[in-house]
């Protein structure tokens, strides 16, 4: 099966409202021609409920950025997929390196937070990645195989074909340091295989996002080689003009 290639704007705790509408208004009229690709856009929990309005009928997608693993109770400051899902989130970003780093979160509660999301009918983009020390170390491989075994533990093949990977190397998040297409490639087809090993067949339907500065100027480079399907966007994703011309260049 061919796979369909996905582009999603992760916007970090970047707009307010207003600035997430005029944004998404504008992204709407700029990829109305795009069926080559599914494009969404993740803002913060204050600007979800307005921009799924927003876009509905549209060709823009709406996910959120993160989700608690319980279904309600005393988690002051947390959000459950039942929320998301009553809103009309589509798609969920889970264990964004930003989320490994600063707010404690391990392979274990990706995978919690992962189960949540299954359970509730929405689909996970699961982030994975290798630190620069890992990459210079060697150790990329090994670090992604633990981040796969541990965040993707209990998932069935059936479950896995709807599970979105995002391979961001975490040295080029933000930093406008991009892997190269070969380099990129090269671990992309690792992780299928690694898919492949575990869930078997299901791995040739995952969607394989890469992330890390991708922009305009690469996104056609890095979407041309065959295990990448697309892209998990920080930076370039903040405007509608450059967004919507990296998913261009990437579908043509
Ligand atoms: C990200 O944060 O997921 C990301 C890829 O950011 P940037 O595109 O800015 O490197």
């Amino acid at each position: 099966m061919a796979r369909k290639i996905i582009i999603a704007g992760n916007w970090k705790m970047n707009k307010t409202i207003a600035e997430a509408k005029e944004l998404v208004a504008e992204l709407k009229g700029l990829v109305a021609d795009v069926d080559a690709a599914e494009v969404i856009v993740c803002p913060t929990f204050t600007a979800l409920g307005a921009i799924v309005e927003l876009a509905a009928g549209s060709n823009v997608k709406v996910g959120a950025q993160n989700v608690h693993w319980a279904e309600s109770g005393a988690y002051t400051g947390e959000i459950s997929a039942a929320m998301l899902k009553e809103i009309g989130v589509e798609y969920v970003i889970l264990g964004h390196s930003e989320r490994r780093q600063y707010f404690g979160e391990t392979d274990k509660t990706v995978n919690q937070r992962l189960k949540a999301t299954l359970a509730a009918g929405l689909k996970p983009i699961v982030c994975i990645g290798e630190v620069l020390e890992d990459r210079e170390g060697g150790n990329t491989e090994s670090v992604l195989l633990t981040q796969i075994e541990g965040g993707l533990a209990d998932i069935t093949a059936e479950e896995m074909a709807n599970i979105v990977i995002a391979y961001e190397p975490v040295w080029a998040i933000g930093t406008g340091k991009t892997a190269t297409p070969e380099m990129a490639e090269e671990t992309h087809r690792y992780i299928r295989c690694t898919l492949k090993s575990l869930f078997g067949e299901a791995a040739e339907d995952v969607v394989i996002q890469y992330g890390g500065s991708m922009k305009a100027a690469n996104s056609g480079e890095l979407v041309a080689q065959k295990n990448i399907d697309g892209g998990l966007i920080g930076g370039a994703a903040l405007e509608a003009d450059s967004f919507a011309a990296l998913i261009k260049n990437a579908v043509n």
